[in-house]
């Protein structure tokens, strides 16, 4: 296997196969200055997020399969116990027999499920890209997340989280649901070019810091070296965007039902927007 890369999943994407005037129609002009714009109003009125609160992007991995169907206090057990046994990695869990595995993910609760389910995944990243995260991050974005959903007990919630939070492939159902909203893309635009997009736009912003301008704010996870000190300035901004966006997402852009009115993006709303979504 290759020596480890598991702290560099920040790799270069190869573009989606789209042709140069596809993408521009799927994507609006002046659209980099409004990712701007959305990480600027999101992260003066919320702060940092801090997402994902994880050490390395194997972390990212093993905590986004232990968390389904149980709350992250338990995921916290069953990762503590994985690191206190040196096995939180490709390596380790490699290594570890199965009995062993189950009995350190237990208080995740599906023990026996979740620790097949962790061994196959580290078999098919050893299968398919001689064990890198590097090599692996580096697919282009549809073509992993198919991938990584053909994987048994990855949905499409787990699959999401592991490119967003451990590859920074923007794929949450959130951030395209807002930028389509705001019209700063269209339905037509792909992964890749959602991605290219975010980045270019976010190119020069900092982290935010000081305090956030509201008091109601969606509650947010403690630093972690994956949110601050692992990865280069661009991908900790790149991530800190998307932890905000899922919380916009979360708890204010609903599928159904847009909550406008008390969402901290209410102003890049456009008159055409506003009514659209709130009526008036
Ligand atoms: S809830 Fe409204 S203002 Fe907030 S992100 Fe969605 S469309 Fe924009």
């Amino acid at each position: 296997m290759e020596a480890a890369t598991e702290r560099q999943a920040f790799a270069p994407v190869r573009p989606s196969s789209g042709t140069k005037s596809k993408t521009a129609r799927a994507i609006s002009r002046g659209a980099r200055e409004r990712v701007r714009q959305i990480y600027r109003k999101l992260a003066q009125a919320w702060g940092p997020q801090h997402w994902w609160p994880a050490e390395t992007p194997f972390e990212v991995i093993a905590s986004a399969l232990l968390t389904q169907n149980t709350s992250w206090t338990n995921v916290e057990r069953a990762m503590a116990n994985l690191r206190s046994a040196g096995v939180l990695s490709l390596e380790g869990i490699r290594n570890i027999s199965l009995a062993e595995l189950e009995s350190l993910v237990r208080p995740s609760g599906y023990f026996r499920q979740k620790a097949q389910r962790l061994k196959a995944l580290v078999s098919f990243i050893d299968a398919n890209y001689n064990g890198s995260l590097e090599r692996m991050f580096a697919t282009p974005t549809e073509e992993l997340r198919e991938e990584l959903l053909s994987q048994k007990g990855i949905g499409p919630e787990t699959a999401d989280s592991i490119l967003l939070y451990a590859g920074l492939h923007p794929v949450d159902a959130y951030a395209r649901r807002i930028l389509e909203r705001h019209e700063v893309v269209n339905a037509s635009a792909k992964y890749d070019d959602i991605r290219l997009l975010m980045e270019g736009g976010l190119e020069q912003e900092d982290i935010p810091t000081g305090t956030a301008l509201e008091t109601s704010r969606p509650v947010v996870h403690s630093p972690s070296a994956m949110s601050t000190a692992q990865q280069s300035q661009r991908a900790r901004v790149y991530n800190e965007m998307h932890g905000l966006l899922v919380q916009a997402g979360k708890h204010y852009c609903h599928k159904r039902q847009p909550h406008c009115d008390i969402c901290a993006l209410k102003d890049l709303l456009t008159a055409k927007q506003r009514v659209r979504f709130m009526g008036h």
